[in-house]
This record gives C-alpha cells, structure tokens and sequence, in this order.
C-alpha cells in the first residue's frame, strides 16, 4: 500500500518515534495574554507536563531502553529548564516547536525568520545540543517556513501530512526531510479539552485512544512505514492514559520495529538517498505564493 517503501535498518518492518511537544504553560500566554495570570487551574493542568508527566515519560523510555524526541519552545526551556536538562542527560533528542507556541501565520517572513533564530539560539543554549529539527506549533507552516528552514541549516521538519513515510521537500533552494504528522496520531483529538483555552472536545477513555494508536501501528507494522505520535505531556502524561500506553509501548518493543529518534529517521533517509537505494517523493514548497481567484473568469 505504500509506493516504494523506505528500508529499515536491520530489515526492521517499520519506524517508532514516539514524539512529544512539551507545550506546557506557553499555551495560556498565547491563548489568554492578558488574563494568564488569572487562569491558574489552566495553568496548572499544562505545568503537569514539565513538572509530573516528563519525569514519568523518561522512566518509561529507561525501561523500554529507546531515545526519543522532544520538541520544545524556547520560552518552555527557558521557564523549565531542568525538565529540558533531564531529557538532554538521558540521550533524547530536542527539537524547536517556537519561541513561545506563536503561530507563524501572524508573522511576515521578517519576523517569522526572527523569531526562528532567537527561538533555536535559545534552546540550543540552554539544551547544550545542536538544534536539527523543527515542528510548527499547531501546525501553522506558512509559505514561508520551508525556505527559512533550509536558509538556517535544519535537517527535518514533521509538521507537514502528505505522505505515510517520509519525504523530500524542495525550497529555497536546498532540501529538507519531511517527517510526516496527522490528526489521527495527535493527541488533541482524543484529550484536549480545556474550555479556557477553547479546546472542547468528548474526551476518550485511554482504551478509546489505544484502539486508535494499536489500529495505526498495525498499518505501519504491515506496510513499512512510521508510526509517529504527536502527543503533548500534559494530556497523553497523565497517569491513566500513560499507564495504559506504557504497556502498549511495551508490547511494541517487542516486535520487529526500529525505535528511533527523528534525528535518526532523518539521517537514515538521508543516507538512503545518497546511496542510490531510495528514491523519495520530492514536494517543492511553497504550493502557492498567492491566493486562489475566485473571481469567475467572464467572457
Ligand atoms: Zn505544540
């Protein structure tokens, strides 16, 4: 079902990343600037993600013995640094979701470009690692965000959904690794409601969530590709839900799978291309530039 298929190291059947954007409490200042101090509960359930559900995430990643990948606005870093610095001392990977969880839609490409450097200066300070891979908060990829990731030097992206494995974007002149994301592996769906910040979805029980997870890996574990969560630790964090995917996890380290890090995925296409042995499907971003007409052409 997937055209050409990427080959895993050691003839694994597919990728595991199991990936988290450790949003915390940036969300309340972007969400309610002038009311974030008043919104303490808000603000207490996204500081359960740095404060309680990271150490537990770790603990679990020291028993299943993989490095993952964590992106994180800077000013996240800045305001918890300790949880930073205890996924940069257990070996994971750091990425750049921001400065502050803003969206790049807001931005011109001036200040988006901005915004980029400060946000990856930061966290790479404070990360004491180099920054190689960027995930838009929300998902806002604007026409710009391509070619300013190639201007300055990133590997990969994962913010992007055309594809079921990943993919080559073309901009600016240079390349980068789509590592592909969708709604369906993003937790937001499933837990996201917090009416003072405007989510407001039914929210599922963890058995719920897990059929939707397990159905997915069943694809990729037959198909060959990578299955990519996009959880953030505040929701999939807490403990019902981690408890139920602390065992799932447990019985996907046992199959025939490549637990990897984005970093890794990436450097794996990479490698795979420069040696002749895959071909990748090639996007040139941006898809347009200007809006679509709707003016009807008259004769
Ligand atoms: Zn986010």
């Amino acid at each position: 079902m997937i055209r050409n298929p990427i080959k895993w190291p050691n003839g694994a059947r597919c990728a595991v990343a199991v990936t988290f954007d450790m949003d915390a409490d940036s969300l309340v200042h972007i969400a309610q600037r002038d009311r974030a101090p008043d919104l303490v509960t808000a603000t207490s359930m996204l500081r359960y993600g740095p404060e309680v559900a990271i150490p537990r995430i770790l603990e679990t990643y020291r028993k299943l013995d993989v490095k993952q990948t964590f992106f994180v606005p800077a000013w996240c870093a800045e305001t918890h640094p300790g949880a930073v610095q205890s996924m940069v001392d257990q070996g994971h990977e750091i990425a750049l979701h921001s400065y502050i969880h803003e969206s790049s839609f807001d931005f011109t490409r001036d200040e988006e470009h901005y915004w980029l450097c400060r946000a990856r200066a930061s966290l790479e300070k404070i990360g004491g690692t180099q920054v190689r891979g960027w995930r838009a908060p929300m998902y806002s990829f604007s026409r710009n965000t391509a070619e300013l990731l190639v201007r300055e030097g990133f590997v990969y992206d994962s913010s992007l959904m055309e594809d079921d494995q990943p993919y080559v974007i073309r901009a600016g002149g240079g390349e980068l690794i789509e590592i592909p994301a969708h709604w369906g592996m993003d937790d937001y769906p499933q837990y996201a409601h917090t009416p003072e910040l405007g989510y407001s979805v039914p929210v599922k029980t963890p058995s719920d969530a897990i059929a939707n997870y397990r159905e997915e890996f069943e694809a990729h574990y037959a198909h060959g590709g990578v299955w990519m969560t996009i959880w953030h630790p505040f929701l999939t964090g807490r403990l019902g839900r981690w408890h139920a995917i602390e065992k799932l996890l447990l019985e996907i380290r046992e199959k025939d799978v490549w637990f990897a890090t984005l970093g890794e995925i990436a450097a794996h296409v990479r490698q795979c291309i420069d040696a002749g042995e895959h071909s990748p499907r090639i996007v040139e971003l941006p898809y347009r530039t200007e809006p679509v007409s709707l003016h009807r052409k008259t004769d």
